[in-house]
């Protein structure tokens, strides 16, 4: 399996790429001038019909890497899907997962006749009903309700030429791997499929072996090199401290779009109530939201009108919003694997972004975690108003980073890098780079 290839430069054009006309003139449109690694990798093999196992997380370009092989396939062997048929299945975790494949496939086959629908719990059944019922090309879904429509059926899957298992690690994750199954059953063993997960743990590979036909293996972005390009700092803070330091980092403007975590529901709707009665014009973001309330939320926040977005891993997953310059971890994901997802949702298209975690007493173990999945001490910043000396001994520093030595104390153990308050919510110290002020205000 080739790796690491995300930070190498990349070779060739879409126009080696034996993309037909209509395809290359709308990623022309959208001003992709050169191949991501994932989509040199995986396009020519999937335009040649083989299976593909990619570990790619969002932000790799792995959208249009299964898009246009799909969409080049849809239009050159054109023919009907029939009644309430598809001849392609995208299927991903999330709702806000498939309105974004689903505008994928909008933007890059709008020079060409194809027909997509878009099912996903939580949003009126009828109207899906109805998108389906004559037939589509392609079916962008999340797998419950899919499931659910098959049963009564509103879908029929015996057409399905090609299957998208996306974000594969998540849907495992969430309960659906059931759903999957079932799914994958009721679709012809004759067909191309790709499997796109985040990362590989067994199961995946499990499920790779039983779904796919000698699949051409691809994997980019290992998860150290998004870290890399990412500021990460650590507060460490009393439990009942973190909302009065969220608010106190807030009075920089500087921190103009800006994505908090929060580990429940429950915690999120809190979080953003404290931030409004202050007077930040913040949104939540999570799975007990209706989809209108969701879809709402995200527009304020990719439109600047709100300037936080308070969310949960599982609703924020795979989101692609441009612009992120902060992201908070109000609390520590358990998991080194949603930490590293998390904060890349900034540092987005090679963009440079600010990850800061707030650290109490019971997380600290979560931070050690972290550090050692992701071979990386993360600085301490220390000079805040609830800085607390305490936790910070007790997450005191244990990974012995590979990659970037740390100086080392007495005692031999690699110690933290200290900073203080002074230009610490940012890189540069000052108002990100990139941004407007038109963008700025807008935010306010
Ligand atoms: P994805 O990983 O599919 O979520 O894509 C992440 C972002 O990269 C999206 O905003 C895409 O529009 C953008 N993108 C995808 N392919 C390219 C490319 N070849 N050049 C520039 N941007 C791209």
């Amino acid at each position: 399996m080739s790796t690491n290839l995300q930070n190498q430069p990349l070779a060739g054009s879409f126009d080696s790429l034996d993309l037909i006309d209509p395809l290359c003139r709308a990623v022309a449109e959208e001003k992709y001038t050169t191949p991501t690694p994932i989509q040199s990798q995986t396009i020519p093999h999937l335009l040649a019909g083989r299976d593909l196992l990619g570990c790619a997380q969002t932000g790799t370009g792995k959208t249009a890497a299964f898009a246009l092989p799909i969409l080049q396939h849809l239009a050159t062997n054109n023919k009907p899907a029939g009644r309430s048929g598809a001849r392609a299945l995208i299927l991903t975790p999330t709702r806000e997962l498939a309105l974004q494949i689903a505008e994928s496939f909008r933007v890059y086959g709008r020079y060409l006749k194809i027909k997509h629908a878009v099912v996903y719990g939580g949003a009126s059944y009828n109207n899906q009903m109805r998108e389906l019922a004559r037939g589509v090309d392609v079916i962008v879904a999340t797998p419950g309700r899919l499931l659910d429509l098959y049963g009564q059926g509103h879908v029929r899957l015996n057409n399905v030429e090609v299957l998208v298992l996306d974000e594969s690690d998540r849907m495992l994750d969430m309960g659906f791997l059931p759903d999957i199954r079932r799914i994958v059953a009721a679709i012809p063993t004759k067909r191309q499929t790709m499997l796109f997960s985040a990362t590989l743990p067994n199961e995946i590979v499990k499920l790779s072996e039983s779904f796919l036909n000698n699949p051409v293996k691809v994997s980019v972005t290992p998860p150290s090199s998004t870290v890399e390009r990412i500021d990460q700092r650590v507060l460490f803070v009393e439990r009942e401290n973190k909302s009065a330091l969220l608010h106190s980092m807030l009075e920089d403007e500087s921190l103009y779009r800006v994505l908090v975590f929060t580990r429940t529901k429950h915690g999120a709707n809190r979080t953003v109530q404290k931030l409004r009665k202050i007077g930040v014009e913040a949104e939540a973001l999570h799975g007990n939201k209706s989809q209108a309330a969701r879809v709402q939320a995200l527009d304020k926040f990719r439109s600047g009108r709100a300037r936080v977005l308070v969310a949960t891993d599982v609703a924020a997953r795979g989101l692609d919003i441009d612009g992120i310059t902060h992201v908070i971890n109000f609390e520590l994901p358990n998991e080194a694997e949603s930490y590293v997802h998390r904060i890349g949702r900034t540092a987005r298209a090679g963009a440079e972004g600010v990850a800061l975690s707030f650290c109490d007493e019971g997380e600290c173990g979560y931070l050690k975690n972290i550090e050692r999945v992701t071979n990386r001490s993360v600085t301490v910043l220390d000079s805040h108003p609830y800085h607390s000396a305490a936790i910070a001994g007790r997450g005191a520093n244990t990974a012995k980073p590979k990659t970037r030595p740390q100086p080392r104390r007495r005692g031999g153990k690699p110690a933290r890098r200290v900073e203080g308050v002074q230009g610490a919510w940012n890189r540069n110290g000052g108002v990100p780079s990139g941004v407007s002020h038109n963008q700025r205000r807008r935010a306010r």
